[in-house]
């Protein structure tokens, strides 16, 4: 049955740099409403962000240049769901040796930047992810980053054969070293649209007049 549009949540995909435009078709495919975040005033609307791969060190920069970074930071902590995938995973951890502005902080985790080498040394692989059900999940890595280590309260989601972790989710922070934007499954965004659900409560959901909000669909 259609969720009844008053009842969708509204998820904004931060928009500042990297594959942005990938989330939205995805989360608007997994059934939640989704906008392009530029702004506070966007920033302000949303029940929960995706923030996309792309550069962390140049997202970073610009979350800066636009005042947005505190903002962002202040609604995390009022527990919005976020979830970092790539250069988003970056930015949410704790520690990210070599990046040249710092994160924004907020999940208690180590990450290494770039693992796995250069664009060249980019792949595949089929991931089992805790809270997914069905198949394995195909999951495309670029430049990816590694989660060298988390702290209290992160829960790892899943691993490369190897033991490295990839996926991990602490509350309502979410962060995957993969891009699940580029391949047609959309059980991760489906399992972020869910998070969001759970955290806000349909009648506290950002309202349905989404065009006076800049909505874009
Ligand atoms: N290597 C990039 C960085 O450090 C992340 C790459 C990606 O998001 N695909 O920001």
């Amino acid at each position: 049955m259609p969720v009844a549009r008053s009842e969708q949540r509204l998820i904004g995909v931060l928009a500042l740099q990297g594959d942005f435009a990938e989330h939205l078709d995805a989360l608007r495919a997994a059934g939640a409403r989704a906008i392009e975040v530029r702004t506070l005033a966007h920033l302000e609307q949303v029940d929960g962000l995706v923030i996309p791969g792309g550069e962390s060190t140049t997202i970073a920069r610009l979350l800066l240049i636009f005042d947005l970074m505190e903002p962002l930071r202040r609604r995390i902590e009022d527990g919005m769901p976020v979830w970092g995938t790539c250069a988003g995973a970056i930015l949410l951890a704790t520690d990210v040796p070599g990046l040249d502005r710092p994160p924004i902080a907020v999940m208690p985790m180590s990450v290494e930047r770039n693992a796995f080498g250069p664009q060249t040394a980019s792949f595949e692989a089929d991931l089992d992810i805790a809270g997914l059900e069905g198949a394995p999940l195909r999951a495309v890595f670029i430049r990816a980053p590694v989660i060298t280590s988390v702290g209290d309260g992160v829960e790892v989601l899943a691993r490369l054969e190897d033991g490295r972790i990839v996926a991990a989710r602490s509350g309502r922070l979410l962060a995957t070293s993969f891009h699940p934007e580029l391949t047609p499954d959309h059980r991760m965004h489906a399992l972020f649209v869910g998070m969001v659900r759970q955290a806000v409560p349909a009648q506290a959901a950002a309202s349905d007049d989404g065009r006076a909000r800049g909505e874009v669909a």
